[in-house]
């Protein structure tokens, strides 16, 4: 039989993805499950009308870069909300999503054997997506911060991604630690990469883009996605913002993988961008909000998690459990039919945590999945 790339067959499947699955499998031979694993909080959004879009145009590919319309409504937007600014002809692709922006980014920087560093807990792309472009993945254990990442970095290293706000922290990264980043971004002539998905998801306003603390996109990369902000994940639009000559290499990546997003979403999205925006931010308010109520619930219960407000996700510790996370998250689905995600794809420092998401259960489904976790870990240890 012929080979197969190496590199593909040794990447991991996103433990996200997997235990998810399990769940699909799982509701179609009826069982009820409560999901506290998925990625996303569910809004109520209405469908706006088509028909006014501009037709035919809007069944043929659009520009690369995406349509000038839905950048220019993006350019506003980070100027108002984040202190933000870029040119919508040289500085922005919109892409399938933030996922494909960072991979086409890494590809776009990385050379084989280059180093990118990136703190655990990880998001489940990060060290698959720097080794499909044959580089190494450097986490970092998760009980360090940010002003001692340094000493992770090498001769060979290229890149530093953040998470802000963090995924599955909730933690919001302070201006003097983006600001420290920066500085350490300049000293090693390093790419700081943020991907900023959850940018809306916080009620104290303490987000700080980090465009906004590099205006000339020297080291800055930004990522964001319409899936989470706009409750629309479904529909593939992410976006990536840098400086002009890395955009261009990226955009050369993106013509020959995807060409350009789905012509007839972008279209969609540049007419109803700020109507959309009018329903998700009161949800998204509500889900923030729900989720500090969960956090007292589990000092309550005397369950302990990484520090953060933000999102709508927390890293709990099942640390007196002598489970390991994934067989603790195959128990908790067997046994309670309950989904969280096991630690353990966040990377080697992160065994002894689950990730639980509250964004699509209620407060009281989710309290219920809170006391069977501590159940659990006393059943377990
Ligand atoms: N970054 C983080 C931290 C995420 O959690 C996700 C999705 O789960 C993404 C990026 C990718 O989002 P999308 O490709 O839908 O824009």
């Amino acid at each position: 039989m012929p080979a197969l790339s190496q590199v593909v067959t040794d990447s991991s499947e996103a433990m996200s993805i997997k235990y998810n699955t399990k769940v699909y499998e799982l509701k179609q031979r009826g069982k009820k499950v409560l999901v506290m694993s998925l990625g996303e909080a569910y809004f109520d959004i209405p469908l706006f009308p088509m028909e006014d879009l501009p037709y035919p145009e809007v069944n043929h590919y659009s520009h690369s870069r995406g349509i000038v319309e839905l950048r220019v409504k993006l350019a506003e937007y980070f100027a108002s909300e984040y202190d933000v600014r870029f040119d919508v002809d040289k500085e922005i692709i919109v892409t399938a999503g933030s996922k494909a922006a960072i991979h086409m980014t890494l590809m776009s920087i990385l050379n084989p054997g280059d180093e990118v560093v990136y703190s655990e807990p990880a998001w489940v792309s990060y060290p698959e997506q720097i080794k499909l472009c044959y580089a190494s993945p450097v986490g970092i254990p998760y009980e360090k911060s940010v002003y001692e990442y340094e000493a992770y970095i090498t001769p060979k290293t290229k890149a530093i991604i953040i998470n802000n706000p963090h995924n599955p922290r909730g933690y919001v990264f302070s201006q003097a630690e983006l600001e420290h980043l920066l500085e350490i971004g300049r000293r090693h002539d390093l790419w700081i990469l943020s991907d900023e998905a959850y940018s809306d998801f916080l009620i104290d306003g303490s987000f700080v883009s980090l465009g906004r603390l590099d205006p000339d996109k020297r080291n800055a990369v930004i990522f964001n996605s319409m899936s989470k902000n706009y409750g629309i994940s479904g529909w593939r639009i992410g976006y990536a913002i840098a400086n002009q000559r890395l955009i261009d290499n990226v955009l050369k990546v993106n013509q020959h993988l995807i060409t350009c997003p789905a012509t007839i979403l972008e279209w969609y999205l540049a007419r109803h961008f700020h109507s959309l925006l009018e329903i998700t931010k009161p949800q998204i308010r509500d889900v923030v909000c729900k989720r500090k109520q969960l956090a007292e619930y589990m000092d309550q219960l005397g369950l302990t998690y990484l520090p953060g407000a933000a999102t709508f996700y927390f890293f709990v510790s099942i640390a007196p459990s002598r489970l390991t996370s994934e067989e603790f998250c195959t128990r908790l689905l067997e046994e309670d039919l309950i989904s969280v995600v096991p630690g353990a794809g966040y990377g080697a420092s992160c065994d002894r945590f689950v990730r639980v998401s509250v964004g699509t259960a209620s407060l009281e489904e989710n309290q219920f999945g809170l006391r069977r976790i501590q159940a659990l870990i006393q059943r377990t240890s």
